[in-house]
Protein backbone atom coordinates (compact mmCIF):
# COMPACT_ATOMS: atom_id res chain seq x y z
CA UNK A 1 0.00 0.00 0.00
CA UNK A 2 2.61 2.18 0.77
CA UNK A 3 4.47 2.00 -2.13
CA UNK A 4 1.51 3.51 -4.46
CA UNK A 5 1.89 6.43 -1.94
CA UNK A 6 1.65 9.56 -4.53
CA UNK A 7 5.18 11.10 -5.30
CA UNK A 8 5.41 14.60 -3.80
CA UNK A 9 7.65 17.53 -3.58
CA UNK A 10 9.02 18.16 -0.35
CA UNK A 11 11.30 21.39 1.32
CA UNK A 12 12.98 21.37 5.05
CA UNK A 13 13.05 25.10 5.12
CA UNK A 14 15.74 25.29 7.55
CA UNK A 15 17.62 28.56 8.98
CA UNK A 16 20.55 27.50 7.05
CA UNK A 17 19.99 25.24 4.55
CA UNK A 18 17.09 24.12 2.22
CA UNK A 19 16.55 20.52 2.15
CA UNK A 20 14.39 19.17 -1.12
CA UNK A 21 13.29 16.03 -1.91
CA UNK A 22 10.76 14.25 -4.02
CA UNK A 23 9.40 11.30 -3.12
CA UNK A 24 6.69 9.15 -1.49
CA UNK A 25 8.36 8.74 2.20
CA UNK A 26 11.74 8.22 3.68
CA UNK A 27 14.81 5.91 2.67
CA UNK A 28 14.00 4.18 -0.53
CA UNK A 29 10.81 6.10 -0.66
CA UNK A 30 12.88 9.30 -1.62
CA UNK A 31 13.47 9.10 -5.01
CA UNK A 32 15.69 12.40 -5.27
CA UNK A 33 17.06 15.01 -2.91
CA UNK A 34 19.20 18.37 -2.94
CA UNK A 35 20.26 20.90 -0.43
CA UNK A 36 20.31 24.72 -1.00
CA UNK A 37 22.17 27.35 1.07
CA UNK A 38 20.12 30.00 2.73
CA UNK A 39 22.99 32.38 2.34
CA UNK A 40 21.89 34.33 -0.74
CA UNK A 41 18.59 36.16 -1.59
CA UNK A 42 15.52 34.59 -0.60
CA UNK A 43 13.77 34.76 -3.79
CA UNK A 44 16.69 33.25 -5.63
CA UNK A 45 16.51 30.39 -3.61
CA UNK A 46 13.00 29.93 -3.91
CA UNK A 47 13.45 30.29 -7.87
CA UNK A 48 16.61 27.78 -7.22
CA UNK A 49 14.27 25.17 -5.64
CA UNK A 50 11.79 26.11 -8.28
CA UNK A 51 13.49 24.72 -10.54
CA UNK A 52 14.61 21.75 -9.12
CA UNK A 53 11.71 20.48 -8.39
CA UNK A 54 10.29 20.90 -12.56
CA UNK A 55 13.51 19.27 -13.06
CA UNK A 56 12.60 16.27 -10.98
CA UNK A 57 9.22 16.32 -12.52
CA UNK A 58 10.67 15.83 -15.69
CA UNK A 59 12.26 12.59 -14.44
CA UNK A 60 9.31 10.93 -11.98
CA UNK A 61 6.05 12.15 -13.19
CA UNK A 62 3.94 15.31 -11.98
CA UNK A 63 4.30 16.17 -8.65
CA UNK A 64 0.85 15.24 -6.62
CA UNK A 65 1.36 18.06 -4.23
CA UNK A 66 3.97 19.50 -2.11
CA UNK A 67 5.27 20.36 1.33
CA UNK A 68 7.06 22.63 3.03
CA UNK A 69 8.20 22.57 6.76
CA UNK A 70 9.48 25.94 7.35
CA UNK A 71 11.40 27.91 10.11
CA UNK A 72 9.65 30.69 11.64
CA UNK A 73 7.80 32.28 13.14
CA UNK A 74 4.96 31.72 9.95
CA UNK A 75 1.73 32.42 9.02
CA UNK A 76 -0.83 29.81 9.43
CA UNK A 77 -3.90 31.26 9.23
CA UNK A 78 -4.71 30.64 5.55
CA UNK A 79 -7.73 34.22 5.83
CA UNK A 80 -4.56 36.36 6.43
CA UNK A 81 -3.16 38.47 3.66
CA UNK A 82 0.82 36.78 4.51
CA UNK A 83 -0.77 33.24 5.06
CA UNK A 84 2.38 31.24 3.82
CA UNK A 85 5.04 33.90 4.87
CA UNK A 86 8.28 33.40 7.04
CA UNK A 87 7.07 36.66 9.65
CA UNK A 88 9.36 38.40 12.26
CA UNK A 89 12.43 36.30 12.08
CA UNK A 90 15.54 37.83 13.34
CA UNK A 91 17.03 35.90 10.44
CA UNK A 92 18.45 38.75 8.27
CA UNK A 93 17.00 39.46 5.09
CA UNK A 94 14.43 36.71 5.56
CA UNK A 95 12.13 39.13 7.26
CA UNK A 96 8.04 38.64 5.91
CA UNK A 97 9.18 36.18 3.05
CA UNK A 98 6.71 34.62 0.93
CA UNK A 99 7.23 31.00 0.86
CA UNK A 100 4.13 29.38 -0.65
CA UNK A 101 3.11 31.85 -3.09
CA UNK A 102 6.02 31.44 -5.62
CA UNK A 103 5.52 27.55 -5.55
CA UNK A 104 1.79 28.15 -5.96
CA UNK A 105 2.61 30.30 -8.34
CA UNK A 106 5.10 27.61 -10.48
CA UNK A 107 2.53 24.81 -9.55
CA UNK A 108 -0.85 26.31 -10.05
CA UNK A 109 -3.22 24.10 -8.41
CA UNK A 110 -1.77 21.54 -7.02
CA UNK A 111 -2.21 20.69 -2.51
CA UNK A 112 0.77 22.84 -1.11
CA UNK A 113 1.25 21.71 2.95
CA UNK A 114 2.57 24.34 5.03
CA UNK A 115 2.97 24.04 8.67
CA UNK A 116 6.45 24.85 10.90
CA UNK A 117 9.72 22.90 10.53
CA UNK A 118 9.19 21.24 14.14
CA UNK A 119 5.59 20.60 13.49
CA UNK A 120 6.79 18.96 9.91
CA UNK A 121 9.40 16.70 11.68
CA UNK A 122 6.67 15.76 14.47
CA UNK A 123 4.52 14.46 11.99
CA UNK A 124 7.17 12.30 10.14
CA UNK A 125 8.67 10.80 13.18
CA UNK A 126 4.62 10.00 13.65
CA UNK A 127 4.23 8.37 10.30
CA UNK A 128 7.55 6.21 10.25
CA UNK A 129 9.69 7.17 12.97
CA UNK A 130 9.82 7.21 16.68
CA UNK A 131 6.35 8.04 17.56
CA UNK A 132 4.52 5.57 15.49
CA UNK A 133 1.36 4.72 16.54
CA UNK A 134 0.94 7.84 19.39
CA UNK A 135 -1.10 10.13 19.19
CA UNK A 136 0.47 12.34 21.96
CA UNK A 137 4.09 12.99 21.44
CA UNK A 138 6.10 15.98 21.34
CA UNK A 139 9.07 16.42 18.85
CA UNK A 140 12.09 18.97 20.26
CA UNK A 141 14.78 20.00 18.10
CA UNK A 142 18.05 21.46 19.78
CA UNK A 143 20.13 22.84 17.19
CA UNK A 144 21.04 26.43 16.14
CA UNK A 145 17.63 27.89 17.82
CA UNK A 146 15.42 24.88 19.82
CA UNK A 147 11.89 24.50 18.37
CA UNK A 148 8.83 22.08 19.22
CA UNK A 149 6.08 20.16 17.53
CA UNK A 150 3.64 18.97 18.92
CA UNK A 151 0.95 16.17 18.44
CA UNK A 152 -2.29 15.76 20.42
CA UNK A 153 -5.14 13.21 19.78
CA UNK A 154 -3.42 12.45 16.66
CA UNK A 155 -3.57 16.21 15.84
CA UNK A 156 -0.69 18.63 15.20
CA UNK A 157 -1.04 21.52 17.70
CA UNK A 158 -1.82 25.03 16.43
CA UNK A 159 -3.89 28.18 17.81
CA UNK A 160 -3.24 32.03 18.02
CA UNK A 161 0.01 31.13 15.84
CA UNK A 162 2.14 27.73 16.69
CA UNK A 163 3.99 26.74 19.36
CA UNK A 164 7.11 28.24 20.40
CA UNK A 165 8.30 25.40 22.80
CA UNK A 166 11.86 26.86 22.42
CA UNK A 167 11.34 30.23 24.24
CA UNK A 168 9.53 28.86 27.52
CA UNK A 169 11.20 31.19 30.12
CA UNK A 170 13.72 28.85 32.33
CA UNK A 171 14.58 29.01 36.05
CA UNK A 172 18.27 29.77 36.92
CA UNK A 173 20.21 27.86 38.38
CA UNK A 174 22.48 28.37 41.55
CA UNK A 175 25.68 29.49 40.77
CA UNK A 176 24.60 30.13 36.88
CA UNK A 177 25.55 33.71 35.86
CA UNK A 178 25.13 33.71 32.22
CA UNK A 179 22.92 35.95 30.98
CA UNK A 180 21.74 33.86 27.96
CA UNK A 181 21.84 33.99 24.21
CA UNK A 182 18.41 34.70 22.96
CA UNK A 183 18.08 37.62 21.32
CA UNK A 184 14.68 38.66 22.73
CA UNK A 185 14.52 36.63 26.39
CA UNK A 186 18.08 35.80 27.19
CA UNK A 187 17.61 33.62 29.51
CA UNK A 188 14.84 31.36 27.71
CA UNK A 189 15.34 27.49 26.97
CA UNK A 190 16.70 28.41 23.36
CA UNK A 191 18.83 30.77 25.05
CA UNK A 192 20.29 28.55 27.40
CA UNK A 193 20.95 25.36 25.53
CA UNK A 194 20.79 25.58 21.72
CA UNK A 195 24.40 25.17 20.36
CA UNK A 196 24.90 29.00 20.15
CA UNK A 197 23.83 29.57 23.29
CA UNK A 198 26.22 26.64 24.69
CA UNK A 199 29.02 28.38 22.76
CA UNK A 200 28.73 31.51 23.89
CA UNK A 201 28.63 30.67 27.59
CA UNK A 202 31.82 27.78 26.83
CA UNK A 203 33.80 30.10 24.71
CA UNK A 204 34.30 27.24 22.19
CA UNK A 205 31.74 24.99 19.94
CA UNK A 206 29.75 22.49 22.10
CA UNK A 207 31.56 19.74 19.86
CA UNK A 208 34.60 20.62 21.11
CA UNK A 209 33.58 20.49 24.88
CA UNK A 210 35.42 17.81 26.90
CA UNK A 211 32.40 15.51 28.22
CA UNK A 212 33.41 16.65 32.16
CA UNK A 213 32.90 20.14 30.82
CA UNK A 214 30.30 21.90 33.25
CA UNK A 215 28.23 23.45 30.50
CA UNK A 216 27.41 19.68 29.71
CA UNK A 217 25.74 19.70 32.98
CA UNK A 218 24.16 23.28 33.28
CA UNK A 219 22.90 22.14 29.71
CA UNK A 220 21.18 19.23 30.54
CA UNK A 221 20.02 20.19 33.59
CA UNK A 222 18.37 22.78 31.93
CA UNK A 223 16.81 20.60 29.04
CA UNK A 224 15.40 18.55 31.82
CA UNK A 225 13.55 21.29 33.22
CA UNK A 226 12.39 22.47 30.49
CA UNK A 227 11.09 18.58 29.40
CA UNK A 228 9.56 19.00 32.70
CA UNK A 229 7.80 21.70 31.63
CA UNK A 230 6.47 20.08 28.57
CA UNK A 231 5.66 17.13 30.34
CA UNK A 232 3.31 18.93 32.97
CA UNK A 233 1.55 21.24 30.00
CA UNK A 234 1.14 18.62 27.06
CA UNK A 235 1.07 14.98 29.19
CA UNK A 236 2.88 13.21 25.82
CA UNK A 237 3.75 9.62 26.05
CA UNK A 238 6.81 10.24 24.12
CA UNK A 239 9.33 13.53 23.92
CA UNK A 240 11.32 13.37 20.56
CA UNK A 241 14.69 15.51 20.63
CA UNK A 242 16.33 16.31 17.25
CA UNK A 243 18.84 18.52 16.30
CA UNK A 244 22.69 19.18 16.53
CA UNK A 245 23.13 19.47 20.03
CA UNK A 246 21.76 16.07 20.93
CA UNK A 247 24.79 14.78 19.64
CA UNK A 248 26.81 16.37 21.92
CA UNK A 249 30.58 16.18 20.50
CA UNK A 250 32.81 14.13 22.64
CA UNK A 251 30.01 13.31 25.41
CA UNK A 252 28.34 11.91 22.63
CA UNK A 253 24.24 11.11 22.09
CA UNK A 254 23.84 8.35 24.50
CA UNK A 255 25.02 10.15 27.13
CA UNK A 256 23.31 13.56 26.44
CA UNK A 257 20.10 11.37 26.44
CA UNK A 258 20.87 9.91 29.81
CA UNK A 259 21.81 13.02 31.59
CA UNK A 260 18.42 14.63 30.01
CA UNK A 261 16.60 12.14 31.35
CA UNK A 262 18.24 12.23 34.60
CA UNK A 263 17.73 15.59 35.28
CA UNK A 264 14.06 15.28 33.75
CA UNK A 265 12.90 12.60 36.58
CA UNK A 266 15.35 15.08 39.64
CA UNK A 267 12.69 18.06 37.84
CA UNK A 268 9.52 15.80 38.16
CA UNK A 269 10.74 15.00 42.08
CA UNK A 270 8.06 12.08 41.29
CA UNK A 271 5.11 14.07 40.84
CA UNK A 272 3.74 12.54 38.12
CA UNK A 273 2.88 8.32 38.35
CA UNK A 274 3.69 7.05 35.62
CA UNK A 275 6.30 4.13 34.70
CA UNK A 276 7.01 6.42 31.67
CA UNK A 277 8.45 8.78 33.68
CA UNK A 278 10.76 5.74 35.91
CA UNK A 279 13.03 3.08 34.27
CA UNK A 280 13.23 1.77 32.01
CA UNK A 281 10.46 3.55 30.94
CA UNK A 282 12.21 6.81 31.06
CA UNK A 283 14.65 5.57 28.39
CA UNK A 284 11.40 5.39 25.94
CA UNK A 285 10.03 8.45 27.07
CA UNK A 286 13.10 10.77 25.77
CA UNK A 287 14.76 9.67 22.31
CA UNK A 288 16.52 10.68 19.46
CA UNK A 289 14.35 10.96 16.28
CA UNK A 290 14.20 7.30 14.27
CA UNK A 291 14.41 9.11 11.00
CA UNK A 292 17.85 11.12 12.22
CA UNK A 293 18.31 13.91 10.29
CA UNK A 294 15.58 13.35 7.63
CA UNK A 295 12.83 13.98 10.22
CA UNK A 296 12.41 17.62 8.71
CA UNK A 297 12.40 16.82 5.22
CA UNK A 298 10.17 13.34 5.78
CA UNK A 299 7.85 15.49 8.01
CA UNK A 300 7.53 18.20 4.40
CA UNK A 301 6.46 14.79 2.65
CA UNK A 302 4.08 13.73 5.33
CA UNK A 303 2.66 17.82 5.27
CA UNK A 304 2.29 17.00 1.21
CA UNK A 305 0.35 14.20 1.61
CA UNK A 306 -1.95 15.64 4.22
CA UNK A 307 -2.31 18.80 1.95
CA UNK A 308 -3.40 16.30 -0.72
CA UNK A 309 -5.67 14.25 1.14
CA UNK A 310 -7.49 17.08 2.45
CA UNK A 311 -7.98 18.76 -0.75
CA UNK A 312 -9.60 15.61 -2.40
CA UNK A 313 -11.38 15.28 0.97
CA UNK A 314 -12.81 19.26 0.14
CA UNK A 315 -13.44 18.41 -3.35
CA UNK A 316 -15.53 15.65 -2.94
ZN1 LIG B 1 13.92 33.31 23.58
Amino acid sequence: MQQSEPIVGAIEAGGTKFVCAVGSGPGERMLARAQFSTTGEPKALLAEVVDWLIGQQARFGPLAALGVASFGPIDLDERSPTYGFITTTPKPGWRNTDIVGPLRRAFPGIAVGFDTDVNGAALGEGRWGAARGLDDFVYITVGTGIGGGGVARGRLLHGLVHPEMGHIPMPVLEGDAFAGGCAIHGRCWEGLCSGPSIAKRAGKPAEELAPDDPAWDLATRYMGHALATLTYVLSPKRIIVGGSVRKAGRLGEAAFFDRTRRHLRAALNGYIASPALEEPGLSQFVVPPALGDDAGVCGAIALAHDALAASAAGSR
